[in-house]
């Protein structure tokens, strides 16, 4: 049987409206009813996941954060752990996301992050990608590297949930026709495959999902998703709107 395809929703802070949010949940979880051969998973803010909880239980959405301590004890304010994310409900967690290595995330913190995960029983969504494209092909390295750093000494069965989200920098937060070309993503999956399969058990990691963020809209998702060769999507911006984030799921399908 084929596999599913997975299309993750990233929340960021697009939606500041509780009442709005609710509205979203409601619609997802009705028209999301019978969808199949996708998995569809939505990470809002961490204040809305108890209610996305409430509201999908019974959907086949799953709900988890968009990140967590890297820390496993308590004295650290304003931080949430990977069990508070558990106890609320959430079953994935996003974890090295650009824009938060952009504010000080290392390379230590991605790593630690992704054990918490682990012990917490959290799939984690790694998220890594190049700054900018070097002519020369730096940014297979760029990627290389961070795959590396997050994963070496990994404990053998930790990463067994794990889930990749290939996130070129440069292509982020902008239109379908900013996003990166179906041929050229084709080539990083395969590199990116090869990379994992060095790094972890190699059965386990042909069963890593491995998914593409950055620019993606209804008006890109369908060829990308055919010619790439990914496993599905990590969406910003079109995931904060209903009928947007649905046709990219129809996309998939
Ligand atoms: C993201 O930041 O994870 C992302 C994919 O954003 P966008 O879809 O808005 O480019």
């Amino acid at each position: 049987m084929a596999k599913k395809r997975l299309v993750v929703g990233n929340w960021k802070m697009y939606m500041d409206d509780p009442r709005e949010a609710r509205e979203f949940f409601l619609g997802l979880r009705k028209r999301a009813r019978g969808m199949s051969g996708i998995e569809v998973w939505l990470a809002p803010p961490y204040v809305l996941i108890p209610e996305a909880v409430e509201v999908l239980e019974s959907s086949p959405v799953e709900v988890g954060a968009q990140a967590l301590s890297s820390h496993a004890d308590a004295p650290h304010t304003g931080e949430v752990s990977g069990t508070m994310l558990k106890w609320a409900g959430a079953s994935f967690v996003i974890v090295g996301h650009s824009e938060r290595r952009a504010s000080g995330e290392g390379e230590a913190s991605v790593r630690e992050q992704l054990l918490r995960a682990a012990e917490a029983g959290l799939a984690p969504v790694l998220c890594i990608g190049e700054r900018e494209r070097g002519a020369e092909g730096e940014h297979f390295s760029d990627i290389e590297d961070q795959l590396s750093s997050a994963l070496k000494n990994s404990a053998k069965g930790a990463m067994k949930k794990l889930v990749v989200a290939y996130e070129p920098v440069w292509a982020i937060g902008k239109r379908a026709e900013d996003a990166m070309k179906p041929q050229d993503l084709q080539q990083m999956v395969i590199f990116i495959k090869k990379t994992l399969a060095e790094l972890l058990d190699r059965k386990m990691a042909l069963k890593v999902p491995i998914l593409y963020g950055g620019s993606v809209e209804p008006a890109n998702a369908s060829e990308l998703v055919k010619e790439s060769g990914v496993s599905g999507f990590l969406v910003g911006h079109a995931s904060a709107d209903l009928e947007q984030f649905l046709a990219i799921l129809q996309a998939c399908k």
